[in-house]
């Protein structure tokens, strides 16, 4: 069937951007030596290794990194632009360690600087930016955390505090006059009257959360310039919002920001040289043509941002400002796959083996049992209208008592049989019928992860991860397939959408491991995934790639159980002391029997809370 045909590469060529390739059925990734993804976790898993992995791949952070940068500076000789263009990786998108060490390692050679929204990112980001590399602070500030920045700044960091409101800038002021430390960069974040686009679109528009209305932005250049720091307002910032599916707003964001930035330069900021223009920059996560969730390129994206500036700027004769982007999503997001055993097939149920024929056996049943024995291309769509022309006169049947319940089973797994194997060698007729049938038939695939941990953004926001299997990819998937994962929450369910079906392979996972991946998986993710039912975080590896092969390294394993309870409060001796108290105090036939029950324990509670015994 066609929509079967469109899916053969699960999309690759819409989500991918060419960093991963199918080849030999499996997928690879398309880069140097071109491991495949099975490969690599089979190897990780050869140590014992059980439940969901995540795989980071720093060189896909750099393939980003040089692309936002090259766009922009060929947008820039393009449009004989003046300023320079600068970036930082806006750390609430991805803090975690080896992420973060990705990416301060990978943007060495551009420079590249971390942006902070609250002061342990703040902390990080004073630790962890390379030395000449930009900070940028947002989000709202104490003076606390005002006074980090200023320690920043005399540590030697080129480092920008971006006032969210006038109070604010009284605090900066404050901190100023209070200490003999230097004084950061002060930025304004602009309240824009043009609005984002997409799910995110909260960060922008007259009743943002954020940013200073033109008559506060008068008020806070008359606040410095009193104080005599109008030297230290070097930046405008805004931040339309995240996902920006559509090109339209950020245009308009950029006229009325660059306008203000070209106002507020006639009224005698002389040390005003950036503009800030936040992040935003979408990621493709559909894996259906007619879903695409942008509808624009980097390049169209770099040369608006780049002409527009400097149309303006030309129009009212003031000189080009350094462009900033505080792009996260865009960055990381490729960076790191989830890969999920799957642990069990649900409709295993009506498997052939469960057959239980009698000597004699109804008419009807005997047509069944023809039908699919002989079903093949040419007869399969009729046979299958006979089949379930059958199946309705033997419920019937049953009904009136004329057949017994072993007849009915037989009947129903033939028929299940039937219309599987009709779907799967029907090449030639895309009806609405075997449309709906694959709905109905739909199989369910038990994934040993939790979505709440691992994918939260689909439980929260319904985003869609590009998802598929790493082999079998020269065959033909035909199962019409809803994920399961393993909390025993009904939400944590990635169910068959027939507008945006996922088909999968028939697997017999006593014979074989079946592993599915989700794609973009690096952005947002990680922080805001939640520990439902106490599974915590995936066993994570960085993966670096060479001409030759691969190097596995930074293991983290996901928490223990024990690990687990202690982090969110219990004492862990006196969970293992009661247990084992309880256990020593029962009857055991022999001394061994009693040991060799604690000792298992005590190896349970060490291991990671997903599961281990069947994948
Ligand atoms: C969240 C945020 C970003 C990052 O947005 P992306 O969509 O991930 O690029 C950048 N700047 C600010 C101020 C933010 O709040």
């Amino acid at each position: 069937m066609n929509t079967m045909n469109n899916m053969n590469n699960y999309g690759l060529d819409i989500w991918s951007n060419n960093n991963f390739i199918i080849e030999d059925g499996q997928i690879k990734l398309n880069y140097k030596s071109m491991p495949s993804i099975l490969q690599i976790t089979e190897d990780i898993r050869s140590s014992d290794v059980k439940g969901p992995i995540l795989l980071r791949f720093p060189h896909l952070i750099k393939k980003q990194i040089k692309t936002l940068y090259s766009y922009f500076d060929k947008a820039i000789t393009k449009n004989s632009y003046k300023g320079k263009f600068h970036a930082v990786f806006p750390l609430k998108v991805n803090q975690f360690p080896h992420a973060v060490e990705a990416i301060t390692s990978q943007g060495t050679d551009f420079n590249y600087g971390l942006e902070a929204g609250s002061k342990a990112e703040l902390i990080l980001a004073m630790s962890k930016t390379p030395s000449g590399a930009h900070i940028t602070v947002n989000g709202f500030k104490d003076k606390e955390m005002m006074t980090l920045g200023f320690m920043a700044a005399h540590s030697g960091h080129d480092i920008t505090i971006t006032i969210e409101g006038l109070g604010e800038l009284e605090t900066i002021i404050e901190v100023a006059n209070e200490c003999n430390l230097k004084v950061p960069n002060i930025g304004i974040r602009v309240r824009l009257h043009s609005a984002g686009s997409g799910t995110w679109a909260k960060s922008g528009g007259m009743d943002a959360k954020f940013g200073l209305t033109s008559t506060e932005i008068i008020e806070a250049v008359t606040l410095l310039r009193n104080e005599d720091m109008l030297d230290n307002l070097t930046m405008i910032h805004f931040h339309i919002g995240s996902q920006m599916s559509d090109i339209a707003p950020l245009k308009r964001a950029l006229r009325e920001a660059g306008n203000i930035y070209a106002e507020l330069k006639k009224m005698g900021t002389s040390s005003l040289n950036s503009i800030n223009i936040g992040g935003g920059l979408a990621v493709e996560y559909d894996q259906h043509t007619h879903a695409r969730s942008r509808n624009y390129s980097i390049d169209e994206f770099s040369s608006s941002v780049v002409f527009l500036i400097g149309e303006i700027m030309n129009a009212k004769n003031v000189s080009h400002p350094d462009i900033f982007t505080e792009s996260g999503r865009f960055i990381v997001a490729s960076h790191a796959v989830l890969i999920t055993p799957v642990l069990e097939l649900f409709t295993q149920d009506y498997h052939e083996r469960l057959l239980s024929f009698k000597p004699v056996n109804p008419p009807l049943l005997e047509e069944l049992i023809y039908l699919d024995k002989q079903l093949n291309n040419a007869n399969c769509v009729e046979y299958l209208h006979d089949a379930l022309d059958h199946m309705e006169s033997l419920l019937t049947l049953f009904d009136l008592g004329y057949i017994d319940l072993q007849d009915r089973s037989n009947a129903e797994i033939l028929v299940h049989n039937i219309m599987k194997k009709a779907l799967y060698l029907n090449t030639t007729y895309s009806t609405n019928e075997l449309a709906q049938l694959q709905v109905r038939l739909q199989e369910r695939y038990l994934i040993n992860a939790s979505i709440f941990q691992s994918l939260p953004d689909y439980w929260g926001l319904n985003q869609h991860f590009p998802v598929m299997p790493l082999h079998h990819l020269n065959s033909t998937p035909f199962r019409a397939a809803s994920l399961w994962d393993i909390t025993c929450d009904s939400d944590g369910e990635i169910g068959f959408d027939p507008e945006k079906p996922l088909y999968l392979h028939d697997i017999n996972l006593d014979e074989e491991e079946y592993y599915l991946g989700f794609f973009n998986v690096g952005a947002y993710q990680e922080t805001l995934g939640m520990n439902h039912n106490l599974f915590t975080h995936p066993n994570e590896y960085t993966v670096y790639i060479d001409d030759t092969g691969y190097k596995v390294t930074n293991g983290v394993e996901s928490k223990n159980i024990l690990d687990i309870l202690a982090s969110i409060g219990y004492d862990k001796s006196e969970i293992l002391n009661k247990l084992k108290t309880d256990l020593s105090k029962s009857e055991f036939s022999t001394e061994k029997e009693k040991d060799d029950t604690l000792a298992k324990l005590n190896t349970f509670l060490k291991q990671n809370g997903y599961l281990r015994t069947t994948n």
